[in-house]
């Protein structure tokens, strides 16, 4: 295991996600009139009613949830799915800032914490089997830090609030992509990811086919569909396909707009496992205003899985 990249994942996510706030929920117009030069900082940072709630430079509910399970994981040793649904559960009960509509859904139901899984397919089913919202793909990067077993627990964490087929298969493509680079420092290519797509629904691999794409437009992240697991899926894995640096695909992916701190947060985590913590530049890192937390959680997780 690469320590740098290890580290790069999970800061990568939360500056991601702190960053992609800024545009988050704007159309591509939106954020060429709030910020004509781009975003690049997180004090540029327009206030208005949804953001006034969190300091430049904080994370949101998608980095709140991959810390659910990292610390469910420091604690126990191992990855135990009750531990970590005892962990969203505290964490909803915390009335969480940002949080989504299927997750919101799910997590409050009564006896979530006794029958998570199938509390997520409850709301699911009652959706038409329609949602398939990013609300697991945006947490799934701590789990590709895992030394075993990557995949059975990226299914089984993600069904822990999201049933959809797409949802389980996107979240299981971002964690064997992060454990590749960090374990063994391999991009996989898209052929592998088209691979496992397939095992879980038709749907993923016109997705992964738009990631060839030379730029991000193809993928419409500022549409009316901009919470689809399927497009944050993809502009992550565009990203640190094209990037030459950690800033420059974190930009490109947050300069789009839509979901831009989920999109943000899976972007950040893979070029943190391509490019490692070390090229991150250091602005984005102090400015975190979590920042001595987040080490805490990242030093203790290495520990834990270094055995
Ligand atoms: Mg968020």
């Amino acid at each position: 295991m690469d320590a740098d990249k290890f580290k790069g994942v999970l800061f990568g996510q939360a500056i991601g996600d702190a960053l992609g706030l800024c545009t988050e929920f704007m159309t591509k117009g939106e954020v060429r009139h709030w910020y004509p030069d781009g975003v690049k900082n997180y004090s540029q940072m327009m206030v208005d009613y949804h953001r006034a709630r969190w300091q430049p430079g904080d994370w949101t509910d998608d980095t709140d949830m991959m810390l659910c399970i990292a610390e469910a994981v420091i604690k126990d040793k191992e990855l135990n799915p009750q531990s970590v649904a005892q962990n969203f559960k505290k964490w909803f009960l915390g009335c969480p800032k940002g949080i989504g509509r299927h997750t919101y859904n799910v997590l409050s139901l009564g006896d979530y914490v006794e029958n998570p899984h199938q509390a997520a397919e409850l709301v699911w089913q009652m959706s038409g089997r329609q949602s398939a919202a990013n609300g697991a793909v945006m947490r799934t990067s701590v789990i590709g830090l895992l030394n075993e077993e990557v995949e059975k627990h990226a299914a089984d964490i993600c069904r822990l609030t999201h049933a959809d087929p797409r949802c389980v298969g996107s979240a299981v493509i971002v964690s064997q992509m992060v454990h590749a680079l960090v374990y063994r420092n391999e991009l996989l290519p898209l052929e592998k990811l088209i691979e496992i797509g397939r095992q879980y629904d038709d749907r993923i691999e016109p997705y992964l086919l738009m990631v060839r794409s030379e730029t991000l437009n193809v993928l419409n992240l500022d549409d009316e569909a901009m919470g689809y697991t399927l497009k944050t899926m993809a502009a992550g894995l565009w990203s640190v396909y094209h990037a030459g640096s950690f800033e420059e695909g974190l930009l490109e992916v947050v300069n789009a707009g839509g979901d831009a701190d989920t999109n943000g947060a899976v972007a950040g985590s893979l070029l943190g496992a391509r490019f490692g913590y070390s090229n991150i530049p250091t602005r984005y890192v102090d400015g975190l205003v979590r920042k001595d937390a987040l080490t805490r959680v990242s030093d203790a997780l290495q520990d834990v899985l270094k055995g």
